[in-house]
């Protein structure tokens, strides 16, 4: 590239506009050479060394320990549910990418990965292989891309800064200038590295094919005596990675090096000037550091002589004569990093057993040689394998090398929606209507749901567990109440008896969110939803009849076969039933709340008149009314109707004092902070809400109806009601993500199954 902007300067003057390409060139040559230089791209091995004992934490790491420093590089957050807070690892995120393909949810099987990493930082060495298993479409593979993206990622900064080396063979013009084969020292003070040298002036570059450390070139105790220094340069606390120590070059560089030697009479710094250290990056497509094997796969690493027809010939005598051997294969391309077998499982036993060696001393046998493979081992394989495994033989052997991480499906609907609308959804050409993602999300939980055993909760929350439906537990495990009606006390207990909840149902022997719907089953559902002749858009109705048609296939899928229980727990009728039942409510919710007929913030404010107009009461004082300025006594019609509204029974007094008396309590708890009344009173106002909206009910029917009219034929619709027929099917459209379409389709049920009260 620099070469090409050279004839720049025979050109006659260069127009002020557009930008010529060969300008353009030329500048974006030189700032790559410039980054190329900044980052330290290519280096002898003298100045790797120099940049080592610099930043001898970003340099002297093993696999473990860098992808450790990866995890910690992008840090953590906290995320806040219901019932308490837990800690996400960002690099799943996948912040460096936009968040394309994150992973969602999965907070523990992210912490029990990184336990597993820091072990192995703590032991200096990977010595078990990671076993991730779940049941099918449980974002296994999602969970090992993204920590191979963020390896991609960290090893293109500064922190995540990367070395191997190539052995230098120049021209012979070069060597005879400088240091050369059979020179006998003639020209000692020639130049003391071939690290920069120019294509043209090289002959032959070999590769070190394991991404050997490019300290391990010095001799044991000069390594040694360097660690130390860096160490100290460090102010003695790094941790220095065993195998620094321990192993020494790969075979094929040891050959190379021993023949070096032998020319060069033992003289380390001629042989070292054959060094040039190359700055390099993570790339699952390149095959550096980072590889996935799948299961087809039986030959992990083996070896290959290095051939006549490419650059031998070019080597110095004394290297010609030597069988070169070089290592290759899935395992070669993972060194140093991670190395993935996905599906391991899938495999015969025999065609991984090899690992059990590997994992022990960190060894591969090949033909020639031993290869040292430095690298974090992670496999998937899905739940049934997984059992298989368990039961064979020699899983005995295994186990004591093996960490297993479970990954099970999502529980929490919100998040499984996510997962649709990141890698469903986009695929799509229909308009997607409102509700039917969400559908199909709460659907694929409450398949996987079990039924609670409330025998180990105590008895108040006991009861309520004991209660609970398949919709109610997934309303629960989003955070959500699962019944309205509940006082304070009651939803707090039940939100906190979540964690015990979940952790029993994951203990028992038919897991929950090992088994039910994979979120595969979903897209297909969904993708066949969206291609429905009775719809012109992705329709929630669409999606219940593509479940109904799924569940009704028995024989083809595991979960539907299991027993229903009481609750609606495994019982898909029930569980469709209850679905069509949520989607006429939120059809209902978004047509009252796009009529115009009830404003926003009326109930909060509702809920604080109340409690002003109960503390004149209370003090029995008169008020200056503000609409007429006249005194007055509290408002004695507008407590009783609230309170009706609120289902406080006969006895107003009480109620009143029940009222105060929490607000008092509050205020003792909290001094000195403003009290916000709504914020106190949440379920009484969902209480209200309800009233009020069921005084309502017939005047929004009334409304849905006239939509329909107007659906067939504006000019039907009496002409008082137009207006307000108009505005409330733009609100659906601009506010509730409706089209034309869809809205006439969801108000058509609405009207057809709670007006008319028709089957549907
Ligand atoms: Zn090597
Ligand atoms: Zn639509």
């Amino acid at each position: 590239m620099a070469r090409e902007a050279k004839p720049r300067t025979s050109r006659p003057p260069a127009p002020p506009k557009p930008p010529a390409a060969d300008v353009l060139l030329g500048e974006l040559a030189e700032r790559a050479a410039r980054t190329f230089v900044e980052r330290r791209q290519i280096l002898s091995f003298e100045e790797y060394v120099g940049l080592l004992l610099a930043e001898p934490q970003v340099h002297l790491r093993d696999a473990s320990t860098y992808l450790r420093d990866a995890f910690d590089h992008y840090g953590r957050k906290t995320i806040d549910r219901p019932w308490g807070s837990t800690d996400r690892c960002r690099l799943f995120d996948a912040e460096f990418d936009d968040g394309r393909d994150r992973l969602v949810g999965h907070e523990p099987v992210q912490d029990a990965f990184y336990r597993i990493l820091s072990g192995f930082v703590r032991d200096g060495r990977a010595n078990r292989l990671v076993l991730l298993h779940g049941p099918n479409g449980s974002a296994k593979t999602t969970f090992v891309q993204c920590i191979i993206r963020a390896l991609e990622h960290y090893s293109s900064t500064p922190p995540g800064a990367l070395y191997r080396f190539h052995w230098i063979f120049p021209t012979d013009r070069i060597e005879r200038g400088g240091l050369g084969f059979g020179s006998g020292g003639r020209s000692a003070k020639g130049p003391t590295t071939f690290a920069n040298l120019e294509d043209a002036d090289i002959d032959a570059r070999l590769a070190c094919e394991v991404r050997d450390h490019p300290l391990l070139l010095l001799p044991d105790a000069y390594r040694r005596e360097v660690l130390k220094a860096a160490v100290e340069a460090h102010g003695g606390e790094l941790r220095v990675p065993e195998r620094l120590f321990r192993t020494g070059l790969c075979h094929k560089c040891r050959q190379i090096f021993d023949a070096l030697n032998a020319a060069y009479a033992g003289d380390l710094r001629k042989v070292l000037a054959h060094v040039q250290v190359e700055r390099y990056t993570v790339s699952r497509g390149y095959r550096r550091g980072a590889c996935v094997i799948g299961p087809q796969l039986s030959v992990d690493a083996a070896e290959r002589q290095v051939t006549a027809d490419r650059s031998l010939a070019a080597l110095p005598t004394a290297l010609q004569n030597v069988a070169l051997f070089e290592p290759y294969g899935e395992l070669v391309d993972g060194a140093g990093g991670l190395i993935v077998f996905d599906d391991l499982l899938k495999r015969p036993l025999d065609a991984f057993k090899y690992l059990l060696t590997t994992i022990e001393n960190g060894e591969v046998t090949l033909s020639h040689s031993i290869l040292r493979l430095d690298a974090v081992m992670v496999a998937t394989s899905n739940e049934v394998h997984m059992e298989a495994f368990r039961r064979h033989p020699e899983y005995a052997s295994f186990r004591g090398r093996l960490a297993t991480i479970r990954v099970p499906y999502l529980l929490e609907h919100p998040l499984e929606r996510e997962i649709y609308e990141l890698h469903i959804v986009p695929q799509v050409e229909r308009h997607v209507a409102p509700h039917a993602v969400d559908l199909a999300a709460r659907w694929a939980v409450m398949t996987r749901l079990t039924r609670p055993d409330s025998e180990h909760f105590e008895r108040g929350v006991g009861r309520l567990v004991e209660e609970l439906a398949v919709d109610g537990k997934a309303a629960l495990y989003a955070g959500e109440l699962p019944v309205e009606g509940l006082d304070p006390d009651q939803a707090k207990a039940l939100l906190g008896a979540v964690p015990q909840l979940r952790s029993e149902a994951a203990a028992a022997a038919d897991a929950e969110s090992l088994g039910g719907a994979s979120p595969r089953e979903v897209r297909s559902v969904l993708l066949l939803a969206a291609q429905r002749d009775d719809s012109a858009c992705l329709s929630p109705f669409g999606v219940l009849a593509e479940l109904a048609e799924l569940t009704s296939h028995t024989a083809d899928y595991q979960f539907l076969q299991q027993p229903a229980e009481k609750g609606g727990f495994h019982d898909q009728a029930e569980i469709l039933r209850r679905l069509r039942e949520l989607l006429l409510d939120r059809i209902e919710d978004d047509v009252r709340e796009s009529s115009g007929l009830i404003e926003p913030g009326r109930f909060p404010e509702m809920m604080e008149r109340y409690v002003r107009e109960i503390r004149h009461w209370v003090k029995q004082e008169r008020v200056t009314d503000k609409a007429t300025g006249q005194e007055r006594d509290a408002d004695e019609a507008y407590m009783a109707q609230f309170e009706k509204y609120a289902g406080a029974g006969k006895d107003a007094a009480a109620f009143r004092n029940e009222v105060m008396t929490r607000i008092g309590a509050h205020r003792t708890d909290h001094p000195g902070r403003p009290l916000d009344v709504p914020a106190l009173f949440p379920e009484m106002i969902r209480r209200v809400r309800r009233a009020v909206l069921e005084e309502r009910r017939p005047q929004i029917h009334k409304l849905a109806e006239r939509l329909l009219v107007h659906f067939d034929d504006p000019a039907a619709v009496p002409a008082d009601d137009r207006t307000r027929v108009a505005a409330l099917l733009e609100a659906l459209v601009s506010g509730r993500g409706y089209c034309r379409e869809c809205a006439r389709e969801a108000v058509a049920a609405l009207v057809r199954t709670r007006l008319r009260g028709t089957a549907d």
